[in-house]
């Protein structure tokens, strides 16, 4: 059985595959245990909501099903898009893809228009002014990397409006009637008012992005003061994209069961919450290093 039919999930998300960089076993038992949301991840949602009001228009929708939350993220991205080529700089926006037949989908921080690019740029919140080590920037590496591909993919048409479509059955997506009521209000135009629709727009705006740029960004921010910590710029490689992806698709398709972190990085293990409990992988060593 695959790791998605398992974890009895339809969508592998960017950040997990991020996480199989930290530690793959603690991913995994994060589904399957649940993640605590901790004071630390509610303040970093907090300042990702402040930055996101200083770009983008605050969309203000409420759905109550499946299809109008479908339409509500495509849609907010697509405002998104809207506000980048007129503010040369956006927030939020969601990418879709497939990789070995899997649906992946993730949320780009910002986008940054500059001399006909479009720089993709993850933020990090952070509770200290510490720089991030080498272990952390790789993990948030992964998932800028992967968020670039995904966006060309859409934009290069690899992943184009027809895949969604066979992905999430959108033409077969009726939003309701109070939400259409919401829609209008709001001043969406009558030919936007289905998935379907709004999809098409969404996918035709990501098709006319000037070039994605090979320029990436990750951004430490202090959660407490707001502080930027640090601004680490990296280059995109298809190459090395392919090999990260050829390594987390061999857990994903069921070749492999999660792998622990090696020896050399199970000091990791002092800030997991399974150590000892969910994993002993590395317990009893603790103890003989103890003593
Ligand atoms: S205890 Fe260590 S090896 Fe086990 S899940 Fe946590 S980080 Fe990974």
């Amino acid at each position: 059985m695959n790791a998605l039919a398992r974890l009895r999930k339809t969508s592998i998300r960017a950040s997990d595959i991020a996480a199989q960089y930290w530690c793959e076993k603690q991913m995994e038992l994060n589904y399957l245990y649940g993640q605590k949301i901790t004071k630390e991840i509610r303040k970093g949602r907090r300042i990702h909501g402040d930055l996101e009001s200083e770009t983008n228009v605050p969309i203000v929708l409420m759905p109550t099903s499946y299809a109008d939350f479908m339409y509500k993220s495509v849609y907010t991205s697509y405002m998104a898009l809207k506000a980048l080529s007129e503010k040369k700089k956006t927030r939020e926006v969601q990418v879709y893809g497939k990789l070995n037949g899997f649906k992946v989908v993730g949320k780009i921080d910002q986008l940054d228009a500059k001399d006909n690019e479009v720089i993709v740029q993850e933020d990090k919140t952070r509770g200290s002014d510490n720089i991030p080590s080498d272990a952390q920037i790789l993990t948030h590496k992964v998932q800028v990397m992967l968020y670039r591909k995904m966006l060309e993919d859409m934009k290069e048409e690899r992943y184009a409006r027809k895949d969604f479509e066979e992905s999430y059955r959108t033409s077969t997506l009726s939003i309701t009637p109070e939400f259409r009521r919401q829609l209008e209000s709001t001043g969406v135009e009558r030919e936007l008012m289905s998935v379907s629709a709004i999809s098409d727009a969404f996918f035709d705006s990501v098709r006319k992005l000037d070039r994605i740029s090979d320029t990436l960004y990750l951004r430490y921010i202090n959660q407490f003061t707001g502080n930027v910590i640090k601004l680490h710029r990296l280059k995109y490689s298809d190459e090395e994209m392919a090999q990260m992806i050829g390594f987390v698709m061999q857990y994903w398709n069921g070749d492999r069961e999660a792998l622990p972190v090696p020896e050399e990085e199970k000091w990791k293990c002092n800030f997991c919450a399974f150590f000892g409990n969910r994993c002993k992988v590395w317990w009893a060593q603790s103890k003989l290093d103890a003593g």
